[in-house]
């Protein structure tokens, strides 16, 4: 490893912050020596601030009705081969008691744009939150206006997770179709944090289009938002959509952007993806080494996971499915990590 690398890595360490320019030097010039030095910095950052732990998330994929056509995601509506499904209120509190039987105390609702109505949504966490007081809940919706995020805040969500996809606005137009906003995005992003959400944003690692200024940006954008989480994960095409023959994105990426992500935030409640996983078999390990915190489970009725595809190969069994949650402890214990049963929140330094 050349000394530049060394020292932009050093320097990241320790002021949690680099230039655009540095952050582009710090992916282009990358090798497989200057990532495990990065990651071994990353991992003992996140254990000064969150020990041995790794939290749990359930993930109910609550829906896939969409409104928006993103063209990277297979739950687009346009997409007239998605069999469509929502789930019933019932449904979805059912999935949590058996989440909360096999010790997870987050549930994350997530699901395609306005296919629930914010009064039915606001209903659902409040029968959740009184049901299991001891738990979170985090959205994972999509955009909407400021007034139907406070209306889910004061209905007892504690976090939102809305990736920002792109920070590059050229980039964000090229991922979806004109009537959606990079403006828009943000605007959300902005309301969600300011409403008192532990807010998330994210991006996919290889989208079409992406380059090492749009990541730059990303990594820039993700200092300054200074979000409570990130997901990140590796771009998967969908067959049924117009990035259906594009290239999946470079695992071996994500996990160094895993690390990196770390260093610019040391308490980011940072998971290792669904995606990742989906492309690497002991994808949630080696997330974990590489500086990651937190693993989400599914935890859908069967027939849900299968409609839920918002790419092809997506994973929902094995260490993915909640069900398997005693494996994924064995293997968190096997690489000195242990799963705990708390709500994990983001820890305030
Ligand atoms: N409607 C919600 C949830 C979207 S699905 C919202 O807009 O926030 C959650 C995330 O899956 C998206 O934010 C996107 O980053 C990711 N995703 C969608 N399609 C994908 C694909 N083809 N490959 C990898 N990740 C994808």
């Amino acid at each position: 490893m050349n000394n530049s690398i060394r020292e932009l890595i050093d320097q990241l360490e320790q002021t949690h912050s680099l230039t655009h320019t540095e952050y582009a030097e710090l992916i282009d010039s990358r090798t497989a020596e200057a990532a495990s030095y990065l990651a071994g910095k990353a991992r003992r950052a996140c254990q000064g601030i969150y020990g041995d732990a790794v939290y749990i998330r359930g993930l109910i994929e609550v829906s896939n009705i969409c409104a928006n056509d993103c063209l990277y995601c297979g739950i687009r509506r346009s997409n007239a081969s998605c069999q469509r499904y929502q789930l019933t209120a019932k449904q979805i509190l059912s999935c949590c008691q058996e989440g909360y039987a096999l010790g997870f105390r987050t549930f994350v609702l997530q699901g395609g744009e306005r296919g629930i109505d914010i009064d039915t949504l606001c209903g659902i966490v409040r029968s959740i939150k009184k049901m299991f007081g001891d738990c979170a809940v985090t959205l994972s919706l999509g955009e909407y206006p400021y007034e139907a995020y406070r209306a889910l805040f004061e209905a007892g969500a504690d976090r939102y997770l809305l990736r920002h996809e792109t920070a590059d606005r050229t980039h964000y137009q090229l991922l979806h179709p004109p009537e959606m906003s990079y403006d828009n995005r943000m605007r959300c992003l902005r309301d969600l944090k300011e409403i008192g959400f532990q807010t998330g944003c994210g991006f996919m690692v290889g989208s079409p289009g992406q380059t090492t200024d749009t990541i730059a940006t990303d990594l820039k954008f993700v200092e300054t938002f200074a979000p409570a989480m990130c997901g990140i994960g590796p771009f998967i095409p969908h067959a049924d959509t117009p990035f259906g023959t594009k290239q999946a994105g470079s695992v071996e990426l994500t996990l160094y952007l895993l690390s990196i992500l770390r260093l610019i935030r040391p308490t980011l409640l940072l998971p290792a993806t669904t995606a990742l996983g989906t492309l690497l078999p002991n994808g949630r390990e080696q997330g974990m080494m590489a500086g990651a915190n937190v693993v989400m489970p599914n935890l859908s009725p069967p027939e849900a996971r299968k409609k839920y595809t918002l790419y092809n190969g997506k994973k929902h069994s094995g260490m993915e499915s909640a069900q398997h949650v005693a494996e994924l402890r064995q293997r968190m214990a096997a690489i000195g990590l242990r799963v705990v049963a708390s709500r994990g929140d983001a820890a305030s330094v």
